[in-house]
C-alpha cells in the first residue's frame, strides 16, 4: 500500500536540529578560539561534573571539522546526551550564527517534506553579550514568519535546571516582547534538577496568554511522580515513558486527553529506554493513548521523522494505517496549526 508521510513534528529542539553543514562552518570560524568562554556557571558546573563532561571542555579548545560532529553524538547515558547538548551550544556566539542555526534547521525540515514544525527554543542556551533576548526573539519571528515551505512555530524552554522563578521571569520578558510566531511552552533539561510544582506559575501563565503547555517528564523508565503533571495545565507530555509503569497514570493522560510526544530514537540512544525493554510505545497505543511521532533532536540522534515512522512500525507491528492515526493525532495536537496540511 501507498507510504503514508509524517507531516508534524511538534518536539524537535532547535539546537538539536543544527547540521553537519552548520557544525563545520561554525568549526572553521571558531577554531583556536575559547569556546566555553560563555557558559554560565551553572552550565560550567553541569559539564565539569563528571569526566565525561571534562572531556567534552577540553574538546571545545581543540575543535577540528573531522571530529566535532561525532563528538557531540557520542554518548550512551541521557545525563551524557544533556552535556553533549550543552556543549553544542558552544558553536552559538553571536547574532549570525543563530539565525544560521535557524536556516539550517528550517531547511532541514523542508527537505523531509514536513508540513509544519514546532521548534523547541531554550534562550539561556545562547544569551550573551552578544545575542541579547529581544535580539534572539527578533530572529526567531523573522525565519518562523517567512517560512515558506513549511510552517514554523517556537516552543520557550527556560531549562528546567534553573528553577521555576527564573522559568516565570523568562517567560514574562518573552511575552512582553509580543512574539506571534511563540505558540506554546515547554519544559526541558534535567527532570531531577528540580521538581515540576515549581512551574507551576510558569505554566498557568502561559496558559492564561493562549499558549499551548508540554513538559519532558518520565523520559526514563525510573518511577515518576506524574501526579503534579496531572494537575498542571499540560496539553502534552514529552516522553512520558514512565507513565506505563502506573496503568492508573496511562488512564489519566488518555482521559484528559493530553497528547505524547514519543521519540523512539531518542530513548534508544540515550538509554532512556534501554536496548532488550520493549519501548512502552506499543503498550501506549494499545492503551488508546493519544500518540504523535517527534525526532527530538535529529542532528545529535541522526534521525527524520520518516524514521521515526520506520521505528515505530517496527516497534508495535502496526501497518500504515496508523501512520494516518498519528498523523491527525499531530494535527490536533499542534498548538498552532489551523489547517490540514496538504501531504496527507
Ligand atoms: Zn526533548
Amino acid at each position: 500500500m501507498k507510504q503514508i508521510q509524517p507531516v508534524a513534528d511538534l518536539h524537535r529542539h532547535l539546537l538539536g536540529s543544527m547540521t553537519e553543514h552548520f557544525v563545520t562552518t561554525q568549526v572553521e570560524k571558531y577554531t583556536g578560539k575559547d569556546l566555553t568562554a560563555q557558559f554560565n556557571p551553572l552550565q560550567r558546573a553541569f559539564l565539569e561534573g563528571t569526566p565525561f563532561g571534562q572531556k567534552l571542555l577540553r574538546h571545545l579548545a581543540t575543535l577540528s571539522p573531522e571530529t566535532t560532529a561525532g563528538r557531540f553524538r557520542s554518548f550512551s547515558t541521557l545525563h551524557e546526551f544533556l552535556q553533549c547538548y550543552l556543549a553544542s551550544s558552544a558553536l552559538v556566539r553571536e547574532p549570525e550564527d543563530f539565525s544560521f542555526l535557524i536556516q539550517e534547521a528550517i531547511r532541514e525540515a523542508a527537505a523531509e517534506q514536513l508540513s509544519y514544525v514546532e521548534f523547541t527554543v531554550s534562550p539561556t542556551l545562547y544569551l550573551s553579550d552578544a545575542i541579547s533576548l529581544p535580539v534572539l526573539v527578533e530572529l526567531l519571528e523573522h525565519y518562523c514568519q517567512t517560512s515558506e515551505e513549511l510552517a514554523v512555530r517556537w516552543l520557550l524552554d527556560p531549562v528546567r535546571n534553573r528553577g521555576g522563578e527564573a522559568a516565570l521571569a523568562l517567560l514574562r520578558q518573552i511575552l512582553n516582547l509580543s512574539p506571534q510566531a511563540l505558540c506554546g511552552v515547554s519544559l526541558a533539561g534535567d527532570e531531577r534538577a528540580a521538581p515540576l510544582e515549581e512551574f507551576s506559575g510558569y505554566f498557568r501563565l502561559a496558559k492564561s496568554g493562549g499558549l499551548g503547555t508540554t513538559a519532558h517528564i518520565g523520559e526514563g523508565l525510573e518511577e515518576t511522580d506524574f501526579s503534579v503533571a496531572l494537575e498542571l495545565p499540560l496539553d502534552r507530555i514529552g516522553h512520558g515513558n514512565a507513565s506505563i509503569l502506573c496503568p492508573m497514570i496511562v488512564d489519566a493522560i488518555v482521559a484528559k486527553e493530553i497528547a505524547y510526544e514519543v521519540c523512539l530514537t531518542s530513548n534508544r540512544k540515550t538509554a532512556a529506554v534501554p536496548d532488550g525493554a520493549p519501548h512502552p510505545v506499543a503498550a501506549l497505543w494499545k492503551a488508546g493513548a493519544r500518540l504523535t511521532l517527534n525526532t527530538d533532536d535529529p542532528f545529535h540522534f541522526e534521525t527524520t521523522l520518516q524514521n521515526e515512522v520506520e521505528s515505530f512500525l517496527t516497534e508495535t507491528n502496526l501497518s500504515q494505517e496508523a501512520i494516518s492515526a498519528l498523523n491527525e493525532n499531530a494535527m490536533h495536537a499542534a498548538f498552532a496549526l489551523t489547517s490540514k496540511p496538504s501531504n496527507t
